[in-house]
C-alpha cells in the first residue's frame, strides 16, 4: 500500500472587506478583501491539517495581496462592516435550538466562568 500525501496546498478564505483600494498590478481601485491562508497537510489530496496560517489583503479582481501580520489583520478586522458580523453569527450556531431561558442561563454561566 502507498500513500499520497503532500505539503503546502493552501485555502484562502474571505473574512470581510477592507475598502477601496487602487492596485499597483491590474491598476483597477475596487474593495480589497481580507482573507485567511492556511497551509495545509494532505492525504489522498484531501486537506487533513492545518499547519500554517497567514493573514493578507488581497486585491479581488488580480489577486495580488499584501502580506499581514496577526496585529495588523485583527485591526484591519475590527474596522470592517462584514467581520462585524461574525462573533454574533458564532453565538447563534451556539445557542440554536434552545429556549431563550436556556440561552440566558448558559450566557450566565460563561460570565461566571470568565470571572474566576
Ligand atoms: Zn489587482
Amino acid at each position: 500500500m502507498f500513500v499520497i500525501w503532500g505539503w503546502g496546498k493552501q485555502t484562502r478564505k474571505v473574512v470581510g472587506k477592507v475598502g477601496n483600494r487602487m492596485c499597483n498590478y491590474c491598476n483597477v481601485e475596487s474593495i480589497w478583501q481580507l482573507v485567511i491562508v492556511r497551509t495545509w497537510f494532505t492525504l489522498f489530496f484531501i486537506p487533513i491539517i492545518p499547519y500554517a496560517k497567514s493573514y493578507q489583503i488581497s486585491c479581488p479582481n488580480c489577486k495580488s495581496f499584501f502580506a499581514l501580520s496577526k496585529e495588523q489583520f485583527e485591526s484591519f478586522r475590527d474596522q470592517t462592516t462584514d467581520a462585524a458580523g461574525v462573533p454574533a453569527m458564532a453565538d447563534a450556531g451556539k445557542y440554536q435550538g434552545k429556549t431563550e431561558t436556556q440561552v440566558n442561563y448558559l450566557k450566565a454561566m460563561e460570565e461566571a466562568e470568565r470571572k474566576e
